[in-house]
């Protein structure tokens, strides 16, 4: 498979190298592999720089594409410029998300072998806008029939509906996705789509009960309340004034200039029915919406005794009436704990704090469910039936290496997991070249090996003591680094894109993301369709103990990876420009972070450590053989033996190439810009 798009790519090598030697001054160059100078971080922020300021926002490292967010909208993406890359070679047209769409497709199509397109980035870097103009690509591009357009509908419109309640405003991204998606679109052998399936990631529940200042919740509870049909909001015992709603305006910012709450919950109105919700689901899911909000309303003062007591009966009768759930027993759940001693079950009454805690671990558990309930109802609508082998594509949109002011548990979480995914990625393409090397039998390279930067044993070492032994190992890890006494609520780790000092309060308590057992019981025995299907009365069961959350997560994560392993990579790196969403400003500081944190000086040392160039002897002869008087007009032998004659007449140093069985390799660029020029001359 390799092989063919290798192929490809040298087939127009010669159409990138000259144009890449015409407008290299101006635009830059659009494969960083043909940067002339060393591989200088300056040099290659120059050429992204460069490009960025031409609006072209797109190059590539080899067939990794680097994207910087351009926030404006560019003529890039219409139907006609899709049509342009559908079946083109990969780099005869400028480096665009269409040639890694078209590429992975194709190779699928005549390997008949599945595929995944990771992309990655910061808050804000454009992955979820690249992940969408993907499956829009393979919407009108693909072969399709009126059977399927149904599902083309439903692969699209899922977007909408999981954005509505997994992506909310946050200071650094106004339409922020706050889990990680990993959507597979299946082919059949005509390369239809057929249909889909989404795994979601670590949604991010407590920003349902708590907002940073200028950030807001999870955007369907704006959308509803602005857009709801008054029947419906009269039903749910909702205002439609966010403002009236303490969940909804604790980052200060209900209302957003950029988002039209009211239009998109048109969108998302239209998009449930497309995919199949009853309005029975409909009831149930907004039932449970709206309870998140009365819940987010319930105040608690104290009783003479100093037990906590609710304030005003009104919310949870609305909770009541919508999660189906006996209005006494809510209300004592809500203020008492039940323990269990000596075989006896004992109810304790709560304090006003530990009160307010059992409510929000209510509306945090309570929506993180709803949501797996909703990616599981989407895949339902989406899955395939019938049992011919199909292929896939899987896109994978995963929030990039995130660096606070305050690093907690989320960014332990999803630190993670960048730095499982790079891993993978350093392996898979270190992979494919040594495999190439193998095949066409180039001794293997020492320089190969990825550098001390990616020596990524230090977060295994980790993770085999992290467990039981996490707080020991942590306390360990800073008092090594820092040699000096640190607080100890905090600890460092050194992650591959640089250090994180992680503050550890709130980390237990994020982990166990405990629900006293008496609320669980109390949903356990709801008559709300989805709030019983999300608790399932064998969770009471108390001998078993339940998973923490980053055992969850890092299960969940090692599938993740074992899927992706099967499967041929493509990866987009998508690169925030500046802090303001502001167009055309290109953050040199901020930006050479990102370089960094993703990893890009490195996936260029590893293409250009081995050899930049790799071409199949007829392809390099036929372009040069003008060269040299020997091959020219014509070479009658073999054609490697072509090659040998005119790479001596012209001057190759022995380690400047290496002679493969189908190919000469080229292990610098500026050894083949030589050659063009003289070629040129
Ligand atoms: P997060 O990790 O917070 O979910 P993200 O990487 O998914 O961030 P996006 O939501 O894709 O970021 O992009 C942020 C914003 O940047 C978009 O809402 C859009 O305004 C702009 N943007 C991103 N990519 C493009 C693009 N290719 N063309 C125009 N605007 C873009
Ligand atoms: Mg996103």
């Amino acid at each position: 498979m390799e092989e063919v798009r290798k192929e490809e790519v040298e087939d127009n090598t010669d159409i990138i190298m000259e144009g890449a030697l015409i407008a290299r001054d101006r635009v830059g160059v659009q494969d960083f592999v043909l940067l002339d100078s060393h591989t200088s971080e300056a040099a290659f922020l120059n050429n992204l720089r460069k490009r960025y300021q031409e609006n072209l926002i797109y190059t590539y490292i080899g067939t990794l594409l680097v994207s910087v967010n351009p926030y404006k909208e560019l003529d890039i993406y219409t139907v006609t410029q899709m049509q342009l890359y559908r079946g083109v070679n990969f780099f005869e047209l400028p480096p665009h998300l269409y040639a890694i769409a078209d590429n992975a497709y194709r190779v699928m199509c005549s390997e008949y072998n599945n595929h995944f397109i990771l992309i990655s980035g910061e808050s804000g870097a454009g992955k979820t806008e690249a992940s969408k103009k993907i499956l829009q690509y393979y919407a009108v591009t693909c072969p399709t029939t009126e059977q399927l357009q149904v599902v083309r509908d439903r692969l699209l419109l899922s977007n909408p509906v999981l954005e509505a309640f997994g992506n909310a405003k946050t200071l650094r991204n106004d339409n922020s996705s706050r889990f990680g998606k990993y959507m597979d679109i299946q082919f059949d052998f005509k390369g239809a789509p057929v249909g889909g399936h989404i795994l979601s990631y670590l949604i991010e529940k407590s920003r349902v009960v708590h907002q940073n200042h200028g950030e807001r919740n999870f955007h369907i509870f704006y959308q509803l309340l602005e857009g709801g049909e008054k029947d419906l909001l009269c039903w749910l015992g909702l205002e439609r004034n966010p403002q009236k709603y303490a969940y909804l305006i604790q980052g200060r910012c209900a209302k957003v200039f950029s988002i039209n709450d009211k239009n998109d919950w048109k969108i998302v109105r239209k998009a449930f029915s497309i995919i199949d919700f009853t309005e029975k689901d409909l009831e149930h899911l907004f039932g449970i919406v709206a309870s998140v909000l009365h819940l987010g309303n319930i105040q608690f003062e104290e009783d003479s005794n100093g037990h906590a007591i609710i304030r005003n009966g009104t919310q949870i009768k609305w909770i009541s009436k919508l999660l189906g759930v006996h209005l006494s027993i809510l209300q004592e759940s809500l203020t008492h704990r039940k323990i269990e001693a000596r075989s006896e079950e004992v109810l304790s009454p709560l304090n006003v704090d530990l009160a307010f805690y059992a409510r929000d671990a209510v509306a945090k558990a309570i929506y993180g469910r709803t949501f797996t309930w909703l990616v599981n109802k989407i895949n339902g609508s989406l899955a395939n039936k019938d049992s011919t082998r199909k292929t896939v594509i899987g896109l994978l949109d995963i929030y990039g290496f995130e660096v606070l002011d305050t690093n907690s548990f989320e960014q332990f979480c999803i630190n993670y997991c960048n730095e499982k995914l790079q891993q993978l990625l350093i392996e898979m393409t270190l992979k494919a070249e040594q495999e190439e090397y193998e095949m066409e039998g180039i001794e293997d390279e020492e320089c190969l090996r990825p550098g001390e930067a990616t020596d990524l044993s230090f977060l295994e070492k980790l993770e085999e003591k992290v467990g039981d032994h996490a707080h020991f190992v942590t306390r360990k890890l800073a008092d090594q680094k820092t040699r000096k006494s640190i607080d100890w609520v905090d600890f460092r780790l050194l992650h591959y894109a640089g250090e994180v000092t992680y503050c550890a309060v709130g980390f237990l308590e994020k982990n166990n993301d405990l629900l006293y057992r008496n609320l669980k019981e109390v949903l356990c025995n709801s008559k709300n369709g989805i709030i019983r299907e999300c608790f399932l009365l064998s969770e009471l069961d108390s001998r078993r103990r339940p998973e923490t959350v980053a055992t969850q997560f890092k299960n969940s994560l090692m599938s993740l990876i074992e899927i992706l392993m099967s499967k041929e990579p493509s990866y987009i790196r998508c690169i925030k420009p500046n802090e303001n969403k502001e167009p055309g400003k290109f953050d040199d500081c901020l930006i050479r972070h990102q370089v960094k944190y993703l990893g890009l000086m490195e996936h260029l040392r590893v293409r250009r450590a081995g050899f930049a160039y790799r071409r199949k002897y007829e392809h390099f002869l036929q372009r040069y053989k003008s060269l040299c008087p020997a091959t020219w007009p014509h070479w009658h032998g073999p054609a490697a033996e072509g090659v040998e004659r005119l790479i001596k007449h012209i001057g190759y140093k022995p380690e400047e190439y290496k002679l493969g069985r189908t190919k000469i390799f080229i292990r610098f660029p500026k050894t083949l810009f030589a050659t063009e020029d003289a070629f040129e001359i």
